[in-house]
């Protein structure tokens, strides 16, 4: 073992547990199950450095933090109590396919990948809280599956060989490994990978897991870095030679069009083939990682930038302003009228998290924010009790119709339990607690990084030196950023602030000196000898700013946020779902405005109004931030069984009387138009 563990409270302990799992490696999985059961998970740890890679793996630009590194506070911390107290802490206690007959807890009941993705967020959720309940309920799946490794090496429910639930299981191992320590598994997983090995050759990557490979070697690479196994190594390459090439595939994109359910032949059985699956949205979120991960063992730069041209062609042809592609559920154009699903807006940002790592890319940060800022919180309901399979930038109903979507069904835009499908009841866990964890990261040469802004503090060890630092802000509503640095003694070490592309006069100030105006869409580095309560602030600038999309129209943004129009709500339930409840939401106000702005003018006529930062800022009646925004109504451009038509090519003409709307964060307004036309002037 040479990799360092000081979480353990001495030495002895650390090496009494080591030996109980070592041996248990090499004896009968009912012996091993025996021995388990006594070790106790440690309580969470602090001060941890971040692990590197291992010779011959590529370097990365920054390592992310052990899980328990990062703790939320302020706004961030209400959010991540808001899904504990919603869904995300109860979601086993209602929903059948993660009670106790669960086969991630050894019954007959769903076996494959809920149980999986419903811990890959509460090991997190429930470590970053330090909530001893949600603990207690991860520990049980995770209990049953170290427990119950076969002797080969297999993990998970006996009822199936698929390697993919399994893929997301590993991640989960390594993010409860980052915060407990658990000596059990770092053995178990050498085993599985070993069992995976030698049946791969036989047995190969298929559907799900061969398109989702880049997601285990992520794992490969956690374990390889702990162990130097050069049978890691061998492994993936073996997940490479068997899994889809996406990085082939984007270098010369084939899928510029709306994907229809007949293309894929969905009807004749074509819903697993590949082409379907190349198509598929989550699919492609989590394949916007492979690039950068595989990089790592390639040391390529044309993998190194694939993630740049994949997002790229994806914004090119399928991008909608709330920083997503369509894909409802596959690939679906740019029509603001379209969908996302869920499960695609957390994948693309545990994907963005790692590339962003791996490259040091500032704008996978921004793009990380806008997707955690807008397209998360936009598509579930203020108390995280429920969540759309499908969320439209343009969403002036939610009720039950078979269009606009390409392959999903007349569900998919209600809030609910389980609309559609049960996928992203089970996946959605992971997207605000991973993005908590992912606020800073260290970099390759021990500087401290800010690679995205919330409220938190965060402890580490820098050149071996426990370092604290709190960072106190209601960013993305607000642009003050304050560092407090506090290391246990004076320290020279490099801090990389990235700079958001909209960031152009950024001001930093150190101990109250100004620094030189950073360069937007960089990460920014100061050479500091830090003593104890130095102070960092950094003062974003706020001004509105217009994007522009499909058929010309606009879309106003400030920093991080986007705006729409919140659009009246008359929420109507449609059936109760055990502790839940399925919602259809009906507008009970006109929505069909074209803005009063020029789309190419440097500066334009949108004024804020800032109140205060309460407990849910995302929610309609806590919004902290609105834009006033001249317009008028486009009586022409409607609705149609409850989708908006596209929206109409700008410039546009109106005859109506000018009015002054308000606009709010896109995530407050549950109907919402975002994507406007603007007016001929
Ligand atoms: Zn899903």
């Amino acid at each position: 073992m040479s990799f360092r563990h000081p979480i353990f409270s001495s030495r002895r302990r650390f090496v009494k547990e080591l030996t109980v799992a070592g041996l248990a490696s090499t004896v009968p999985a009912s012996v091993f199950s025996a021995f388990a059961r006594i070790v106790r998970a440690p309580s969470t740890p602090s001060g941890q450095p971040a692990v590197k890679n291992r010779a011959p793996l590529a370097r990365s630009a920054f390592y992310p933090l052990p899980l328990g590194a990062i703790r939320p506070a302020g706004w961030l911390q209400s959010q991540l109590k808001i899904q504990a107290d919603g869904l995300g802490g109860h979601l086993d206690e209602t929903w059948a396919d993660l009670g106790p007959n669960s086969g991630w807890l050894g019954g007959t009941g769903e076996s494959w990948e809920r149980g999986p993705y419903f811990l890959d967020g509460l090991v997190p959720l429930a470590y970053l809280l330090d909530d001893a309940k949600l603990k207690t309920k991860a520990q049980k799946y995770l209990d049953w599956t170290l427990n119950n490794q076969t002797t080969s090496g297999m993990l998970g429910p006996r009822s199936n060989d698929d390697w993919w639930p399994r893929i997301v299981m590993l991640k989960v191992l390594t993010q409860y490994h980052e915060a407990t320590g658990d000596p059990r598994v770092i053995p178990a997983m050498q085993r599985y990978f070993e069992h995976q090995l030698a049946e791969l050759p036989k047995r190969g990557l298929r559907d799900w897991g061969k398109f989702r490979w880049q997601d285990e070697a992520l794992s490969i690479i956690w374990l390889y870095n702990r162990t130097g196994n050069a049978k890691l190594l061998e492994l993936m390459q073996l997940l490479r030679a068997q899994g889809y090439d996406w990085v082939g595939e984007y270098a010369d994109f084939p899928y510029k069009e709306r994907i229809t359910a007949k293309r894929i032949k969905l009807a004749d059985g074509g819903g697993l083939k590949d082409l379907a699956l190349a198509t598929h949205g989550v699919n492609n979120g989590q394949a916007i990682k492979t690039g950068p991960v595989w990089s790592l063992v390639s040391g390529s730069e044309a993998d190194r930038s694939a993630v740049t041209r994949m997002i790229a062609e994806l914004d090119k042809y399928h991008g909608l302003p709330n920083g997503m592609f369509s894909c409802d559920e596959h690939l679906a154009g740019p029509n603001p009228s379209q969908g996302s699903e869920l499960c695609t807006v957390v994948e693309y940002m545990f994907s963005l998290e790692q590339s962003l790592g791996i490259l040091g890319d500032a704008a996978l940060g921004d793009r990380l924010e806008r997707l955690a800022f807008n397209a998360l919180p936009g598509t579930l309901t203020d108390d995280m009790w429920a969540h759309q399979y499908d969320q439209e930038p343009n969403q002036v109903e939610c009720s039950l119709h078979r269009e606009p979507w390409t392959t999903n069904g007349p569900e998919s835009n209600l809030f609910g339990l389980d609309p559609n499908f049960g996928c992203c009841t089970a996946n959605f866990h992971q997207g605000w607690p991973k993005f908590a964890a992912s606020l800073f990261m260290l970099s390759q040469d021990d500087g401290v990084v800010a690679a995205a802004y919330a409220p938190c503090e965060m402890r580490t060890t820098v050149r071996d030196t426990p370092v604290h630092v709190v960072e106190e802000t209601s960013y993305p509503f607000r642009g003050t950023v304050r560092l407090g640095v506090n290391p246990a003694s004076p320290l020279a070490f490099p801090l990389l602030l990235r700079i958001p592309a909209w960031g152009a006069g950024t001001s930093i100030k150190v101990n109250g000196t100004a620094k030189p105006l950073p360069t937007p869409g960089t990460f920014t580095r100061i050479e500091t000898t830090c003593m104890a309560r130095d102070r960092v602030d950094v003062e974003f600038p706020l001004e509105p700013r217009v994007s522009q999309w499909f058929h010309d129209s606009v879309a106003v943004e400030r920093g991080a946020l986007v705006f729409s129009l919140g659009i009246g709500e008359d929420w109507l339930k449609l059936r109760d779902r055990g502790m839940t409840a399925d919602w259809q939401v009906y507008p009970t106000t006109q929505w069909n405005y074209a803005l009063a702005l020029d789309a190419a003018a440097e500066s334009h006529q949108v004024t804020a109004t800032d109140t205060e930062v309460r407990e849910r800022p995302f929610s309609a009646k806590g919004a902290p931030v609105k834009l006033h925004v001249k317009a008028r109504k486009l009586p022409a451009w409607q609705a149609e069984d409850g989708v908006a038509a596209p929206v109409p090519q700008s410039p546009v003409t109106s005859d109506q009387p000018e009015e002054t709307i308000a606009l709010i964060p896109y995530a407050a307004a549950k109907l919402r138009i975002t994507a406007f036309p603007w007016l001929k002037t």
